[in-house]
C-alpha cells in the first residue's frame, strides 16, 4: 500500500480530521517533534504504526522552550525533506502550525512541573521544561491522542511529561522508545548538523563514556569515582566542554549517594562542542 500523507497547518483542520478518524473507531497515535527529521523520529512513527490506526506527527519549533541566547532562530528547518521522511516512516497526518497559530496572543498560562524539571538540563536551560510541558499539554489538548511517543534520548523530558500526565490525569498513554544512534554511537539529533568535522569525530565520546559506565556498573563502584571517570573521559577530547556529567535516580532525578542492587539510575551527559550542545544518557537497573 502506498502511504499517503495529509499536511494541515491549522488547529481547526487538524481537529476536524481527527474527529472523523475517532468516530470511525480509529486509535490515534501522536509523535510530537521539532522537525529536521532523522531515523530517531522515524523510529517513533514506526512504533506508533504498530499499535495505532491514525499516526499524527507535529512539527513545531516551539519558541517557549528556547532561552534568549539559544538557537531558536537558527534551529534547522526543511519541511520538504521532512514531509518525505514522515510519509515514508508512516505518518498519516502532519501538523505544521505557525507560531501565530499556536500562540496568537501572549501565553499567560504555563504548565510547570517541579522537582524533575530542576536538575540536569533544567539547571543550564532555565524555563526550558515549562516551555516543553506547556506545548506538549497544548498539543495533547489539540490532538487528544490515545498514545503519544517520546524518545529516551530526552530522558528528562520523558520524566517531566510522565509526571505532568499523572498529576493532571491527562488521558494519554506515554510510550518511550529507545535511543537511535549513528553507526559510531553518536545519538541522532537534529543539532548534529551544526558539528564541524573535528567536533563530529570527538562527539563519539558521549556514547563511549556511557558504554564505560555500563561496564563499570556491574561492579557497583563508588558514585563519585564513577562520575570522576565520566568527566575524565570526556575531558580527553580537547573540543569537549562539559555542561553536566551526572548519575541520578530515574525517573525521580534525585541524587544517588550509593549504587545499590535494584536501583534504577540514569547516567546523563550534556557536552558542548563549540556552539553545539549535545545530550545523551543511559538508563540502567543496578
Ligand atoms: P525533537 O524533534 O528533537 O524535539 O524530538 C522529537 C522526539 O523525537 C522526542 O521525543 C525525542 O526524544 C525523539 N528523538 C530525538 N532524537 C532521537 C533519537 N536519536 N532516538 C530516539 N528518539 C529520538
Amino acid at each position: 500500500m502506498i502511504q499517503t500523507l495529509t499536511q494541515v497547518s491549522t488547529i481547526q483542520e487538524l481537529r476536524s480530521l481527527i474527529r472523523e478518524a475517532r468516530q470511525a473507531g480509529k486509535r490515534i497515535g501522536f509523535v510530537p517533534t521539532m522537525g529536521y527529521l532523522h531515523e530517531g523520529h522515524a523510529s517513533l512513527v514506526k512504533q506508533a504504526r504498530l499499535t495505532c490506526d491514525l499516526v499524527v506527527m507535529s512539527i513545531f519549533v516551539n519558541p517557549l522552550q528556547f532561552g534568549p541566547n539559544e538557537d531558536f532562530s537558527r534551529y534547522p528547518r526543511d519541511i520538504v525533506r521532512d514531509r518525505e521522511i514522515a510519509r515514508s516512516a508512516g505518518v498519516d497526518l502532519l501538523f505544521t502550525p505557525s507560531v501565530e497559530e499556536m500562540y496568537p496572543t501572549e501565553v499567560l498560562t504555563k504548565v510547570s512541573v517541579a522537582k524533575v524539571s530542576e536538575p540536569l538540563c533544567g539547571k543550564s536551560r532555565p524555563g526550558h521544561f515549562d516551555g516543553v510541558a506547556t506545548v506538549v499539554m497544548k498539543l495533547f489538548q489539540i490532538v487528544q491522542p490515545d498514545d503519544a511517543f517520546f524518545g529516551q534520548k530526552d530522558a528528562q523530558q520523558v520524566a517531566v511529561i510522565q509526571q505532568m500526565v499523572r498529576d493532571l490525569s491527562v488521558p494519554v498513554n506515554i510510550v518511550v522508545c529507545p535511543i537511535v544512534r549513528e553507526a559510531d554511537g553518536l545519538a541522532m539529533s537534529s543539532r548534529n548538523v551544526y558539528l564541524r568535522e573535528e567536533e563530529r569525530e570527538q562527539a563519539t565520546i558521549l556514547y563511549r563514556t556511557l558504554q564505560h559506565v555500563q561496564e563499570r556498573l556491574k561492579s557497583c563502584p563508588a558514585v563519585e569515582t564513577l562520575k570522576d571517570e565520566m568527566v575524565r573521559m570526556i575531558q580527553s577530547q580537547p573540543l569537549a566542554e562539559i555542561d553536566y556529567a551526572e548519575i541520578l535516580h530515574y525517573p525521580e532525578l534525585t541524587p544517588v549517594t550509593e549504587l545499590k542492587p535494584g536501583d534504577r539510575i540514569i547516567a546523563a551527559l550534556a557536552v558542548r562542542f563549540g556552539k553545539t550542545r549535545l545530550i545523551d544518557n543511559l538508563i540502567a537497573e543496578i
